[in-house]
């Protein structure tokens, strides 16, 4: 009997004439998270079939569906010969499976018939199966409404019988909706901000600002590693890594001491710009949340979007922190999050900063020293990796 991956897919059915780009795109993705494992991914009517894979990798092949954005819900399936004692075999083999798992089952029959050629049609298959269930099973019922188990009989080239449907992660295949550059710092927040836009589709690069000697190699190599995480959901990132030292020393000796985060902040924001633009992305990514420091108050937002052109995206905009911090355990990015190396941005905080600093006054704050040399050097120094979920550690 031969063991199937039967993977349904979500927003993908509304893009009309685009289909075939999206459903292409989810098969390239599916094909890279399953690296070394051997499988064929075929498509048909509407469904993605993932064939020949050996029993030992099965479950290790669905753990690493369930982080593939495009996927809606996986079904493992018996792919059986059509013949009718066939699929009754296999249909009650499943029940009596569940029956020893669990008293008073309910269950109901869905039968979909995409063979017309079938000698019986669907509610034929649903009334003769439900029939033979009961039969064979005294305790259990039926239940229309909420069964606990969908026994699903599929009438295609071959019968394919599954009763289990696994809940993936939703949103759109990477790669569907263009290219943007996530500001990556090593706290709780961004990693999740960059799993939210890869969820939508985006192909995600990242850049991260470490100030050494004040932060340690160890807070880098956290960095790569939360890109390392967030890759085995996004596909490869590209991850940049820009030295940030000599501008913060800068912007600490010649600028207002409360103005100073807001203007590390645009700096740090400028020069991603120039490297997202150099990438061909069309927008910034933070991990911000409305209020949660000075720097995220509306006026802080404002004062920092001033100094790009290209939009910031902040889908954390409107997040509690306790709603973050699960999301970063849901995704695992938590643990590694929480570890204990400081940032750049917490190096040099100044006691009172402005909640609300004022446009004009910043930008007269910032003008007053010139930033261009040391930003050309910063991106002259600016390291890229690039990190693969597949490396053991990339680091
Ligand atoms: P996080 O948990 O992501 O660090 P945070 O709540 O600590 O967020 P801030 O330190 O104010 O907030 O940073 C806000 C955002 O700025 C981060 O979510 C991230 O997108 C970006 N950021 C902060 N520090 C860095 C850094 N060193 N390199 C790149 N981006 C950074
Ligand atoms: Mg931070």
């Amino acid at each position: 009997m031969e063991r199937v991956l039967l993977v349904r897919y979500t927003e993908i059915h509304l893009k009309g004439l685009n289909r075939p780009f999206f459903e292409q795109k989810l098969i390239d993705n599916i094909k890279r998270a399953l690296y070394g494992i051997k499988a064929n991914v075929e498509r048909e009517q509407g469904r993605i079939y993932i064939i020949g894979i050996s029993d030992d990798v099965f479950d290790e092949a669905i753990e690493r569906l369930k982080r593939v954005f495009g996927i809606h819900s996986i079904s493992p399936a018996y792919a059986v010969d059509k013949d009718w004692d066939t699929v009754v075999a296999t249909a009650l083999s499943l029940i009596e499976k569940q029956v020893a798992l669990r008293e008073n089952l309910t269950f109901k029959v869905f039968a979909r018939r995409s063979d017309k050629h079938y000698f019986m049609n669907s509610d034929g298959i649903n009334r003769e199966l439900g029939h033979l269930v009961l039969e064979r099973f005294p305790s259990v019922r039926v239940d229309i409404h909420e069964p606990q188990i969908k026994l699903s009989v599929e009438i295609r080239d071959k019968a394919y019988i599954y009763a289990e449907e696994i809940p993936c992660s939703k949103g759109m295949p990477v790669g569907s909706s263009g290219k943007a550059t996530l500001l990556i710092s090593g706290g709780i927040d961004s990693p999740v901000a960059g799993y939210f836009m890869a969820k939508r589709g985006i192909v995600l690069s990242a850049v991260h600002f470490f100030s050494f000697p004040y932060t340690s190699d160890r807070a880098r190599d956290k960095v790569v590693e939360l890109t390392r995480l967030l890759s085995s959901y996004a596909g490869n990132i590209k991850l940049f890594l820009v030295p940030f030292t000599e501008i913060q020393e800068a912007i600490y000796e010649n600028c207002p001491s409360k103005e100073t985060t807001v203007i590390m902040r645009r700096l740090m924001m400028k020069i991603s710009e120039m490297i997202a633009i150099s990438e061909g992305s069309r927008a910034l990514i933070t991990g911000e949340a409305l209020g949660q420091v000075a720097s995220q108050t509306l006026e802080s937002i404002c004062a920092t979007d001033d100094a790009v052109r290209i939009p910031v995206l902040r889908p954390l905009i409107g997040f509690d922190k306790d709603d973050i911090m699960d999301w970063a355990r849901r995704i695992g990015t938590y643990e590694t999050s929480i570890l204990p190396y400081e940032d750049c941005c917490t190096v040099f905080v100044p006691k009172h900063p402005v909640t609300k600093p004022v446009l004009e006054d910043i930008r007269a704050s910032e003008a007053s020293f010139d930033f261009s040399d040391m930003i050309d050097r910063a991106i002259e120094k600016t390291e890229a990796l690039s990190v693969k979920y597949s490396d053991p550690k990339a680091i």
